[in-house]
Parts: C-alpha cells; sequence; structure tokens
C-alpha cells in the first residue's frame, strides 16, 4: 500500500493519519506541524515513512497531552527529524518524565507492570511551553480543554479543530463504561464549550474527524451522568469506597488487570471529589475503611 494514501485530507493544507490514535498533520510550504504521534515507536516509525513519502520535513510536534497514547512516537519521531516539541506546560513535566505517569495513578512507585508502554511512554524534551492564545509565528490557536488531563489543549489549524481526547465515541463509551478524566467538573465544562463550538470540522484522537459533535457531546455528557448518578444512588447509605466502586466496575460488566483497576480508581476518585466539592456526598473514616455518604 502506498503509505502517501493514508494521509487523509480534511481541507486544504490539512490532513490527519488515521490510527488508533489519529494523528493530525498540518502542512507549511515543504514541512509539517504533527499533532500528537501515537502510542509507540510503531506508530512513529509508520509516520515518519508517511510524511516523509508526501516529501514533508517533520518540523514541530505538537502533543495536545501527555497519555502515553499520545507522545509514544515522540522520541524515535524527535531521532529522525530533530522536530520541536510544543506542549502544555503540565503535560510537559509528564512527558519529560513519564514514570510520573504511572506514579500518579498508583499513588506511590509503580509495579513493573504499570511502567509498561501503555502507561509510560519514551521520554522527550519539551522545547516550547504554550498559553491559550494564536502562534502567530505557526498560525495556529491553541485553545484550552481541561478536565481529560492535566491541563490538556487543542489546536485550531483554520476551519479544523484538533481536540485531543475531549471526546470519545459512542462504541469506546460502552467498551469502557467509565471514561478517564482527570478532573470530570473540568470535563463537564469543556464538553459545554464544544458543545457551543463552531468549527468546520474537529479531529478526535479516538474517532474519525466530523463537523458535527452536537450528539457525540450529548453522549459524552450521558456518559458522566450515569457515573453520577450510581455514586450518588449508593452512598444514600454509607458504602466504603472500595464497595463502591466494586458496584460501579461491576455495573459496567468491567473485569480488569491490576494496572487497569489502579486507572479505573484515579478516574472514579475523580467522581468523588467532584461530589465532595459540590457538598454532595463526605467522607468518614470508621473500622479501617474510608466510608462515603451522602449529605442531607
Ligand atoms: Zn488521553
Amino acid at each position: 500500500m502506498c503509505p502517501v494514501r493514508e494521509l487523509k485530507k480534511i481541507v486544504e493544507d490539512v490532513y490527519y493519519i488515521p490510527g488508533r490514535t489519529n494523528v493530525g498533520v498540518i502542512v507549511r510550504d515543504d514541512w509539517c506541524i504533527l499533532v500528537d504521534t501515537g502510542l509507540d515507536e510503531d506508530q512513529g516509525r509508520r509516520i515518519v515513512n508517511i510524511v516523509r513519502d508526501a516529501g514533508l520535513k517533520i518540523k514541530y510536534i505538537f502533543n495536545t497531552h501527555s497519555h502515553a497514547d499520545h507522545v509514544g512516537g515522540n522520541s524515535i519521531i524527535l531521532d529522525r527529524s530533530g522536530a520541536i516539541i510544543i506542549a502544555p506546560s503540565i503535560e510537559s513535566y509528564f512527558i519529560e518524565n513519564p514514570v510520573l505517569e504511572p506514579i500518579f495513578l498508583y499513588g506511590s512507585y509503580p509495579p513493573e507492570s504499570l511502567r509498561e508502554k501503555f502507561f509510560m511512554a519514551k521520554p522527550s524534551k519539551v522545547d516550547r511551553v504554550i498559553s491559550e492564545g494564536v502562534d502567530g509565528e505557526l498560525d495556529l490557536t491553541y485553545v484550552a480543554l481541561p478536565g481529560h488531563s492535566f491541563n490538556m489543549y487543542g489546536l485550531v489549524a483554520g476551519d479544523v479543530f484538533f481536540i485531543g481526547d475531549a471526546l470519545f465515541p459512542e462504541n469506546l463509551i460502552e467498551k469502557f463504561g467509565v471514561l478517564y478524566h482527570f478532573n470530570v467538573r473540568d470535563t463537564v465544562k469543556t464538553l459545554y464549550k464544544l458543545r457551543e463550538a463552531k468549527h468546520r470540522y474537529y479531529v478526535p484522537c479516538h474517532f474519525e474527524p466530523a463537523s458535527d459533535i452536537g450528539k457525540v457531546v450529548e453522549v459524552n455528557l450521558d456518559s458522566i451522568k450515569k457515573v453520577r448518578k450510581i455514586i450518588e444512588e449508593h452512598t444514600v447509605s454509607k458504602i466504603s469506597m472500595e464497595e463502591l466502586f466494586s458496584i460501579i466496575l461491576s455495573r459496567f460488566k468491567l473485569e480488569l488487570s491490576p494496572q487497569m483497576y489502579f486507572l479505573y480508581s484515579s478516574a472514579l476518585k475523580s467522581y468523588i471529589s467532584w461530589l465532595v466539592d459540590e457538598r454532595v456526598i463526605d467522607g468518614r473514616f470508621e473500622d479501617g475503611r474510608l466510608y462515603l455518604f451522602r449529605v442531607e
């Protein structure tokens, strides 16, 4: 197969490479800016080949956030292109020190099974940290999309809005039940912001680009409401946090490895923070356990 065909055109000068993580390719003259780099060296190598066969040099990499499936190709692309990496501030610490990701999920030094590529990419040096607004030099606009990760950013190139992991498709929501959000309250605000957005094309990382994202925004909001409702229902009487998590994970029929359990419990703790901050639930330590209960 001719690799150039794998470069899919969205509009003039803005393309993407479909994959488990879609990678944006914004063309300027004979060079390009990549938006994220996929999970690993294999995907990185594939990106390098596709872009090279299209006659383009990789000059910049923009990482929307630091999750391993978005920065995993960074190091090999850097080796082969010497590209400049642009990333949001807190994300940059994790991109440069990827062991922070499994440490963050586990809450202490993580076992080896958590220090593998799904949770931990190879390190790469971030050259430029961004803030919200227009980048006149590259003719791009950086847009904060907080919630899913520490401070994820999207990128607007002309008519195209690369939205990172701000939205997930219905099939992944069904499969995973509880989506990962670092800060659920911020995710909800970001979803409201996307509901009002008026761009011609949106490029999410885990499903195909679309012009109309209205329905998928609602599906994402509904999935959050569903998890929140389960927590509210099961905290009417006091319940240990472990038991609550067990009920939620069983409800979605999730059979998890210990590694995935840490990812899910991190996601669920974000819901707990949200509801505690809103004074809907509170916690109490009793008999060696943390109990959660509804505040009347
Ligand atoms: Zn992510």
